[in-house]
């Protein structure tokens, strides 16, 4: 499959118009990401505060908080298109954030299901503590950011677009071992079971000294 260009990207951008901004979507290719999305949709949403986000597979969930049925892995998760993504960003940010990020956590569900849906448990609970849900949060989006930077040569990203990246991906460390100390976690094992078979997470796990 050859990509979308930049020319296609900035056509989207241009019409506002929902049929084309999907035609464009449904042409991308997603690469190594392919395999663990099921669809992109474009969903008009003026109110969300987001330009994309990685719809957790609802099966697993389901499956999870019923224990008794066994959790089904392999499923595709659908990624969400909002209108900001076609405001802001270049060709190859556009890019990076849908392919590298959105298609990263759609390879965590995939590859790492019982993790994600006790996180979407833990999310929608009255029970839990924002910190706690924000300190689950916040590790998930660690490996995302890292897949970014690692693509970003191979992305063509401005060096501004490489160094917001890296400025994410040092707060949230932060903010998870600030969060960890609090609730006496070890990030870097709850960090561990996220990480998936990926050449990416394998840096990550270098890196950061995860075994
Ligand atoms: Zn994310």
């Amino acid at each position: 499959m050859t990509q979308v260009t930049e020319a296609d990207y900035h056509a989207a951008k241009k019409s506002k118009n929902p049929k084309v901004r999907q035609e464009f979507l449904d042409a991308i290719d997603l690469e190594d990401a392919g395999e663990f999305v099921r669809r992109i949709n474009y969903e008009i949403d003026d109110d969300a505060n987001t330009s994309m986000d990685c719809g957790f597979n609802y099966d697993v969930m389901y499956n999870y908080s019923r224990i008794l049925s066994p959790i089904k892995p392999l499923r595709k998760s659908i990624i969400r298109v909002f209108p900001i993504a076609f405001k802001n960003y270049s060709y190859e940010f556009f890019l990076s954030v849908l392919i590298d990020h959105e298609g990263h956590h759609a390879r965590q569900d995939f590859q790492r299901p019982i993790y994600s849906a006790k996180l979407t448990n833990q999310r929608s609970s009255t029970h839990t503590k924002p910190e706690l849900r924000d300190y689950l949060e916040t590790l998930q989006e660690i490996p995302a950011e890292w897949n970014q930077l690692e693509k970003a040569t191979k992305r063509n990203l401005s060096q501004k677009e490489r160094s917001n990246t890296v400025s994410k991906i040092n707060s949230y460390r932060g903010l998870v071992s600030s969060y960890a100390a609090v609730f006496g976690r070890d990030w870097k094992l709850d960090l561990s079971k996220i990480l998936c078979n990926s050449p990416y997470d394998d840096t990550l796990r270098e890196v950061y000294g995860i075994n």
